[in-house]
């Protein structure tokens, strides 16, 4: 019996950047989006890490 992942009881979501449903989503945006931010929209990108980072620090969200 395979170990059942906390990522096994995601739902998909809507990203909120190009609303596609995505599975995996962090803080709103979905991996396509967060690497595309990462290689052509760097500002928009460090602007997602400093919210991802407030809301690791204020305890919403648990980090790694
Ligand atoms: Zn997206």
């Amino acid at each position: 019996m395979p170990a059942v992942a906390d990522e096994t009881i995601a739902e998909p979501r809507p990203c909120r950047r190009c609303s596609k449903d995505a599975l995996l989503n962090v803080h709103g945006c979905c991996a396509d989006c967060i690497g595309d931010m990462g290689l052509r929209h760097v500002d928009e990108h460090g602007t997602w890490r400093a919210e991802l980072a407030e809301l690791v620090k204020s305890g919403a969200i648990t980090g790694g």
